[in-house]
């Protein structure tokens, strides 16, 4: 192309700042026109001299550019052709003519101009012809590797190329239909001989080759991952259509969701456990062997059973105790009556841990009668120190592995009741209440108090080994309090590691207060009345403790003040009662006859009748003793269900009498020509036990010599009273009483004695 251009140095003509576009002498281009400005220019162009310069703005992002956004070297080209179309765009078609270098560049306003100096398109050759030869060659090489991994290469383009006859020609027809990056166009413009084009052109050429290559491969690995991606996802679904076959067209069975993303998890689970490095190691490998086995497998499904257990465990839950004192106490305070050892204990407890946190093998055992508040209280300590709280029942465990669990081997094998305790609690740091101790019991099958004295020694506790879980688990955080009714079957070991607080029965004062300070408060509550709804009055809630139940602790207490909320809650609902007050009067109108009527005992001085105390399971209660002295030939006669000690205690006393004869004018051969009969009243009550020795010289005694014996009755009612019912539940251990009195009489006989 050998067009002649009009321009000179130093004139002043259009320029088009180009994006992206860099124009050679020889090369003609169409291109697009958008900028106002530069449409202005191309018209102007066209509409002039016909001649334009076409320079490179540097960054194709600026908008309005100024002469030190520009390259210094564009060209200057004819404009052929300028076509709107119908989006506002100009396309123009210009050929490229004269390397020329801009000097400066003039802003019209609404277009560019541009001072220009000519250039000569390929200046001086700098090399010689054989380097040029070298070169070409080179760039033959280099150009035939390129278009090999360039992709849609022209095959016509190709060889047009491959057959330029000179390096001019071979440098033009690369430089001007190849798509390399237009800085490296631009450099390739600006390269003033033939030979320093051509050099450069190889250097842009062999970058070229390795991008390229680079390109590919990356291509060609983001290919083979897409493929395998595919391979895995077809196989898994036909995984999926295969099980479904198996479970006879269910679906898919919960659980058997991709196998490799569930193994995933599990590791994932596995790794951010807070355990030894042994423990994750070593659930690492089996969650790797289940990845292994045939998912839906008997043996996966115990694996896979086995590895959700263990990771339900709260490995990494710690709740934070509380540091208040004063706040724990209040809790502690607000939700019981009394309890002071324990509260106190509690609290001696926090403030050690204030000091030392890593304080281990805190256990209390709280012994008591059933219902005196052991659970509660140890539920309100969990509340007290801000921890979770878990209840393990250990009433009825005879076996081993109900504390340590089965080894997963077993069909229907679990975690023993400490571990299942842990994962309930959801912390690893709970209370633990350990109930009824006591009543763990051991056969063939191993001591289960074995396992509990791990469980509860905190040396070893640190690394408890539950059978089904087979890692060790860290129970050393873990707040246990026991709970026990009696400390006489707890083996000695055991009770070694606790400290005992003994909660004794309640007093039926205790008993009161309870019942208006908390139980009342808390059954109206829950059976959703008010205080205004629901009144009763002292006198009203004595007659509940001392007609209605007959216990140790307030449990039937509560049970009966919750019958009364039900009466009140449904006076209100059918009666639209405002409010229900309850009485000592009006209470058995709700709830029936008194159950319990006082105790049957004398009032009286009598003679041979004495009152006894006995001990039982709900604290103590009085029961007279009955001698009976008739004429006969020296029998003694035992009645009323007692047991062996018993009946050897009253011969014991007999004789005693026997040998204090004199001192009460007794009869000194009394055992000869007396029958003696003593009986225990309620005679279907099993009693026993030797403590009764005193009471029955006291009744034989009075018996014998006509005193009477004091009833110890002050006029008052006593308040503790038993039906026979319920003393016939019980077994009784005597106890001793009053001692003698003289100027008795004998209510049986009616005689009176001197
Ligand atoms: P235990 O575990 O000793 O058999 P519970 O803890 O089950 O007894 O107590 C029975 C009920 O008596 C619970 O509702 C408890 O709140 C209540 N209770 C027992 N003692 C007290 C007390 N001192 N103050 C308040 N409520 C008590």
């Amino acid at each position: 192309m050998n067009e002649r251009i009009n321009v000179v140095s130093g004139d002043i003509i259009p320029l088009i700042p180009t994006r992206d576009l860099v124009v050679f002498p020889g090369m003609t281009v169409h291109f697009d026109v958008g900028r106002e400005m530069s449409i202005k220019s191309m018209l102007n162009a066209r509409d002039g001299s016909g001649e334009v310069f076409l320079c490179a703005q540097k960054d194709i992002n600026t908008e309005h550019p100024e002469k030190k956004d520009m390259y210094k070297i564009g060209t200057v080209a004819i404009v052929r052709q300028v076509v709107k179309t119908p989006t506002g765009v100009y396309r123009c078609l210009v050929d490229g003519v004269r390397k020329a270098r801009l000097t400066e560049l003039y802003d019209k306003g609404d277009s560019f101009e541009a001072k220009i100096r000519l250039l000569p398109n390929y200046s001086k050759e700098s090399l010689y012809a054989t380097e040029i030869q070298a070169v070409s060659r080179e760039i033959r090489l280099a150009f035939e590797e390129y278009a090999k991994i360039l992709p849609r290469m022209p095959q016509e383009l190709y060889s047009a190329i491959m057959g330029a006859k000179n390096a001019e020609q071979l440098f033009e027809s690369i430089a001007f239909n190849m798509p390399f990056i237009f800085e490296d166009k631009q450099a390739l413009l600006e390269a003033d001989s033939a030979g320093e084009k051509l050099v450069l052109l190889m250097t842009v050429l062999n970058k070229e080759i390795d991008v390229l290559t680079l390109e590919k491969e990356i291509h060609e690995q983001v290919q083979n991952r897409i493929e395998e991606n595919q391979r895995e996802y077809y196989i898994r679904e036909q995984i999926k259509v295969l099980q479904n076959e198996l479970n006879g067209g269910r679906g898919v069975m919960p659980g058997e969701g991709d196998p490799s993303e569930i193994i995933i998890q599990y590791l994932e689970k596995i790794d951010s456990m807070d355990a030894s490095e042994e423990t994750k190691e070593k659930l690492t490998k089996d969650a790797e062997r289940l990845g292994r086995m045939a998912m839906g497998s008997q043996e996966a499904a115990v694996l896979q059973n086995y590895l959700d257990e263990v990771l339900a465990l709260p490995w990494n839950v710690v709740t934070e105790d509380t540091s208040d004192i004063t706040k724990a106490q209040s809790i502690l305070d607000k939700d019981h009556y009394g309890m002071k050892r324990v509260k106190e204990r509690i609290i001696e407890n926090l403030a050690v841990r204030a000091l030392t946190p890593d304080i281990r093998g805190q256990i209390i055992c709280l012994v008591g009668p059933p219902g005196v508040g052991k659970t509660s209280v140890a539920r309100s300590v969990a509340r007290a120190l801000d921890r979770s709280f878990v209840r393990v029942s250990l009433g009825g465990v005879r076996d081993e592995s109900d504390i340590r669990g089965h080894r997963k081997t077993y069909v229907g094998a679990m975690p023993g009741r400490i571990i299942n305790g842990m994962k309930q609690a959801g912390s690893s740091n709970p209370v633990m209440l350990l109930d009824e101790i006591d009543k763990m019991s051991s056969d063939f099958r191993g001591d289960p108090s074995a396992a509990m004295l791990e469980v509860l020694d905190s040396e070893q506790n640190n690394a408890f080994v539950d059978h089904f879980i087979e890692v060790p688990y860290d129970l050393s955080r873990v707040l246990f309090i026991t709970t026990a009714n009696t400390v006489d079957t707890v083996p000695a070991p055991l009770l070694d590691r606790m400290e005992m607080i003994e909660l004794s029965s309640y007093t039926r004062e205790e008993k009161f207060n309870i019942a208006k300070k908390h139980l009342i408060k808390k059954q109206v509550k829950k059976y959703g009345l008010s205080s205004k709804m629901f009144r009763i009055n002292d006198s009203g809630i004595y007659k509940l403790i001392d007609g209605y139940t007959r216990e140790a602790g307030v449990r039937t207490l509560e049970r009966n003040i919750g019958s009364l909320c039900r009466k009140a809650a449904r006076e209100i609902i059918e009666k639209g009662a405002a409010k229900v007050s309850f009485t000592a009067k009006n209470i058995p109108d709700f709830l029936g006859h008194e159950k319990y009527l006082p105790d049957l005992v004398t009032k009286e001085d009598l003679v041979g009748c004495v009152n006894g105390l006995a001990y039982t399971t709900v604290g103590g209660v009085l029961m007279p003793l009955e001698v009976l002295v008739l004429e006969g030939k020296g029998k003694i006669e035992l009645t009323g269900s007692l047991g062996d000690v018993m009946k050897e205690s009253a011969r014991i006393a007999v004789s005693f009498c026997r040998s204090i004869a004199d001192q009460y004018g007794i009869d000194k051969d009394f055992y000869e020509k007396k029958d003696i009969h003593i009986h225990a009243p309620e005679g279907a009550v099993p009693k026993d036990g030797p403590s009764a020795g005193v009471t029955m010289i006291t009744a034989i005694v009075s018996a014998l010599s006509g005193y009477k014996v004091r009833c110890g009755y002050d006029g008052r009612d006593n308040p503790h009273r038993q039906s026979a019912a319920h003393r016939r539940s019980e077994r009784k251990d005597y106890g001793c009483i009053q001692g003698r009195h003289k100027d008795c009489y004998n209510p049986r006989s009616q005689q009176r004695r001197p």
